[in-house]
C-alpha cells in the first residue's frame, strides 16, 4: 500500500551525459519495503497544486525483507520539464515529497525457463533492484538475458554491476547492450549494432518457455510488443511498463 513521506536527497553523481543518480534517505528514518521492480513518486509545486512523476527504484533490497535504507533512482533530463528542473535545483540536505512504493512491474511468483528483461535507458534500472531475485531464481534453474537499449556507450548506465551480476551467474545471466548510434572502440563480443527489438531473433524467443519485461521509451515498447505478438507470444508473457509524462 502506498504512503506518502519526505526524503532527504543524500547523494548525486552523474551517470551519463543526461542522466543522474540520486541517493535518498527517508526524513523519519524508516527504511522502504518495496517490490523489485516498483517505483515512487515524487512530489514537485505546479503552480497552486502537486504534480507527481515516477521513478523506479533502482536500490538492491538488502536482507531478507526487499527493504532499503537508501531509495536511488536514475533520472533522465528533459529539457524544460518540470520534474527535471526541480531536481536538478534539489541540492543535498534538501527534501521533497514523495509516495509509494507502487506497481505491478515485478517477478511475480512462478516457474519460468527464461526471462529476457529489456530495458532503453533509464528502464533498466527495475531490472538492477531485482537482482537479489534473479540470483535466487537462477539457483532454481531461471537463465536471465539483460537488452539494455542505449544510443552510445557512454549511455549504458550501471553497467559494471550488469557485468558483475553476468560474471557471478555461471552463465545463466546474460548482459546484451544493443547500441543503436555508436558502438564501443572496439567493439565488445557481445555488443550489438541496433535496437532491442532487432536482437529478439538471436536469442530463439519461444512463446512455451520465455516471458519478456519490456521497460522505458513507449515507442520501444509498443515495438517490442508488436514484434513478440508476431512471433506467437501471448499478452501474459509481455510484460510493460512505459515511462509516460503525464499531461500537463
Ligand atoms: C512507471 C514510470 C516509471 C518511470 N521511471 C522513470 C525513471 O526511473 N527515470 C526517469 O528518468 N524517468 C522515469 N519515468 C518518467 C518520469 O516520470 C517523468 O515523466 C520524466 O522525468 C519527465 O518529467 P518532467 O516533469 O521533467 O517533464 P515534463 O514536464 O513531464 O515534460 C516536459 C516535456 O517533455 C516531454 N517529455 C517528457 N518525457 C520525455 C522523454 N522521456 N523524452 C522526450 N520528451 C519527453 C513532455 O511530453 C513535455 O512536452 C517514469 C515514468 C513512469 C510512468
Amino acid at each position: 500500500m502506498a504512503e506518502t513521506f519526505t526524503l532527504k536527497l543524500v547523494a548525486r553523481k552523474p551517470l551519463a551525459d543526461n542522466t543522474e543518480h540520486l541517493v535518498f534517505e527517508r526524513e523519519d528514518g524508516q527504511p522502504l519495503c518495496y517490490q523489485p521492480g516498483q517505483f515512487i513518486q515524487l512530489h514537485f509545486p505546479c503552480g497552486e497544486a502537486m504534480a507527481r512523476r515516477s521513478y523506479s527504484i533502482a536500490s538492491i533490497p538488502c536482507g531478507e525483507q526487499p527493504c532499503c535504507q537508501q531509495v536511488e533512482i536514475a533520472v533522465s533530463w528533459v529539457e524544460g520539464g518540470l520534474a527535471t528542473t526541480c531536481l536538478q535545483n534539489l541540492k543535498p540536505g534538501e527534501t521533497i515529497q514523495a509516495s509509494g512504493p507502487l506497481g505491478r512491474f515485478c517477478l511475480p511468483d512462478e516457474t519460468v525457463d527464461r526471462y529476457v528483461l529489456v530495458g532503453t535507458g533509464t528502464g533498466i534500472t527495475p531490472y538492477r533492484a531485482m537482482w537479489p531475485e534473479i540470483r535466487q531464481r537462477m539457483t532454481r534453474g531461471t537463465r536471465f538475458a539483460l537488452l539494455f537499449g542505449a544510443r552510445k556507450p557512454e549511455d549504458l548506465i550501471y553497467e559494471a554491476d550488469f557485468l558483475a551480476m553476468q560474471a557471478e551467474s555461471e552463465g545463466r545471466f546474460q548482459y546484451l547492450p544493443c547500441l543503436s548510434r555508436e558502438l564501443r572502440q572496439p567493439p565488445r563480443p557481445e555488443d550489438f549494432h541496433g535496437y532491442v527489438q532487432d536482437r529478439f531473433d538471436s536469442l530463439n524467443p519461444d512463446p512455451e518457455a520465455d516471458v519478456f519485461y519490456l521497460c522505458g521509451n513507449p515507442d520501444m515498447v509498443d515495438a517490442a510488443a508488436e514484434k513478440l505478438r508476431a512471433l506467437g507470444f501471448p499478452s501474459g508473457r509481455i510484460r510493460r511498463e512505459k515511462y509516460l509524462s503525464p499531461k500537463r
